[in-house]
């Protein structure tokens, strides 16, 4: 199946970049969303991102007019009677998830292929919901999408080679490149990634180190371009958290458990950057350690 039009749920962060990725790259783009606000910051973001790219010579003036120009947007799923691929990038909360799914299987055309963008929950059982379980597949992009270039992709158990084909060769005319990872809690970049920063959280918890010996020992010591804990703080500590109470109960592994300081932090209401602070305060010119 040759995919020409691409419809995207959600223009939150993820739906936003993924629509710049796919129009640069010359799909016809249908972004819904349910508020009106979301779609026009969207807009925007992506005017932004294509303005820049034009300033630093990685797009001419016409290729960024031309990827806005494929991209519409709408608050009803009728764009989407066209399309052959559909992406779901909506909030990660199952109900939703699930809804989003059945309006799909009602508007798109038999053969279209859905995937979603899940972080955490099983693609099996979202595959399970939509009676076209051989053409559901999980595409993991990376945040920022724009410049990431990896994709996860995740296959349900039923989901058909060819469907699994078909996107890794969307994925790859998007100059991404897609890794296959079995549908087990977290995948593998969170799998690996996060219980990283919760034994970073461990060490600062037991007074191993402070939080900038810390960081500065995984950027030094690893070449990681950020330390764990000013990683975590970007993520949102509310994401890492989640993440570990995923793994815990989805490996059902002690090794899993979330630091209790982690914890604390987002009961506090310290999530990171997004609020402000978290293990560094952000209400100066320059981060500043809180511990
Ligand atoms: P977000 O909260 O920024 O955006 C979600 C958008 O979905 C919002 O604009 C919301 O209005 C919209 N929405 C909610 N219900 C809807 C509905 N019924 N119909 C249409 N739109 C609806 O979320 P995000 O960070 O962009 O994450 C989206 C998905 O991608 C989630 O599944 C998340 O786990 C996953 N993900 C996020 C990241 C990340 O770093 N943010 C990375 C990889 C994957």
């Amino acid at each position: 199946m040759e995919i020409r039009k691409v419809g995207i749920v959600g223009a939150g962060q993820m739906g936003t970049g993924i629509s710049e990725v796919l129009a640069v790259a010359g799909y016809t783009v249908y972004l819904v969303d349910i508020s009106e606000e979301k779609l026009d910051t969207a807009l925007q973001a992506i005017a932004e991102n294509l303005d820049r790219a034009v300033e630093k010579e990685r797009l001419t003036a016409e290729e960024a007019r031309a990827a806005r120009s494929r991209i519409s947007t709408g608050l009803g799923f009728d764009g989407f009677r066209d399309c052959q691929l559909a992406i779901e990038a909506a909030f990660e909360d199952e109900s939703v998830k699930r809804a989003i799914l059945a309006k799909l299987c009602e508007v798109l055309p038999a053969d279209a292929i859905i995937t979603t963008n899940t972080s955490t929950l099983s693609v099996t059982r979202l595959a399970a919901q939509t009676g076209r379980a051989p053409r559901f597949l999980g595409t993991h992009f990376m945040n920022p999408v724009p410049k990431l270039e990896l994709v996860e992709l995740i296959r349900g158990i039923a989901t058909s080679e060819e469907t699994f084909r078909t996107v890794r060769d969307f994925i790859l005319s998007l100059r991404k490149t897609p890794i296959s990872a079995e549908d087990f809690p977290a995948f593998i970049v969170h799998r690996i990634l996060m219980p990283m920063i919760n034994e970073a959280i461990y060490a600062l918890y037991e007074g191993v180190g402070s939080v900038t010996s810390i960081d500065t020992a995984m950027k030094l010591g690893t070449h990681h371009p950020m330390g764990p804990l000013e990683l975590a703080d970007f993520i949102g500590l509310d994401t890492c958290l989640g993440a570990m109470h995923n793994l815990h109960e989805g490996l059902a592994d002690t090794k899993y458990r979330p630091c209790p300081l982690l914890v604390k932090y987002v009961e506090a209401g310290w999530l990171g950057r997004k609020v402000g602070r978290g293990f560094y305060d952000y209400s100066g010119p320059e981060p500043v350690p809180t511990r």
